[in-house]
């Protein structure tokens, strides 16, 4: 007998460009500061120690093939974009596609946390934290994407730089993850924004762009 649930659960996913089907999530793990100019903004100096990553709840996840409406979050004054090329695995821990995210953060709250030695949880894992676009399956690359990453605000460019820009590249992403758990189908993984981050309020509207993806529109409301 099939499980009787005691609501229902919808499961997260993300659309797939020009197909019916679509991408189930499982996990989100991102990985932490992978663009050099970014580490600095941040206060740090880049180096190639190994990387550090943190998770996003697939509840988080804002997908959809338009114009994204996110409300602005509670429990933050300070609510930052960064917009981040998004990899997607499917069976066996293979690239099944790539997407255009943005990486949410409550600043406010990292800060504070960064200060007193707490988890990063409150600062980047909240309702609408992860907005990311329609999938691109892998096979449309070559490779993987290159060229440029960018995020506007109100049509003005906040963000800009160029994949090949990353720290860590995405086959070395994949390897330390790995070495932490047993990667699986239905994972994401967010590979770090480039310089530029900064605050939007309510009634912005936020274009993200990444070259050879569909673009992600998203209109913070009240
Ligand atoms: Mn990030």
């Amino acid at each position: 007998m099939a499980h009787q649930f005691l609501f229902p659960l919808e499961q997260p996913t993300l659309l797939i460009h020009d197909s019916q089907q679509r991408f189930p999530v499982r996990r989100i793990f991102c990985i932490a500061k992978n663009y050099a100019e970014h580490a600095r903004e941040m206060g740090v100096d880049p180096d190639r120690e190994a990387p550090f990553f943190f998770t996003k709840s697939p509840d988080d996840l804002v997908s959809g093939a338009w114009v994204q409406e996110i409300p602005y979050p509670k429990a933050t004054k300070n609510l930052h974009h960064e917009v981040e090329l998004v990899v997607a695995l499917g069976e066996n821990a293979k690239i099944a596609g790539y997407a255009v995210g943005i990486d949410f953060t409550r600043r406010d709250l990292q800060a504070e946390a960064k200060k007193r030695g707490r988890p990063w949880a409150a600062g980047k894992s909240f309702s609408g934290a992860a907005p990311v676009g329609q999938l691109t399956t892998a096979n449309a690359f070559k490779k993987h994407p290159k060229g440029e990453i960018a995020l506007k605000v109100n049509g003005k460019v906040r963000q800009k730089g160029t994949l090949d820009q990353m720290i860590w590249n995405i086959d070395e992403i994949i390897k330390h993850l790995s070495a932490y758990d047993r990667l699986k189908p239905g994972d994401l993984i967010f590979t770090g924004t480039p310089a530029g981050v900064g605050a939007v309020q309510p009634g912005d509207s936020l274009e993200a762009h990444i070259d050879g993806l569909d673009s992600l529109h998203v209109r913070i409301t009240a």
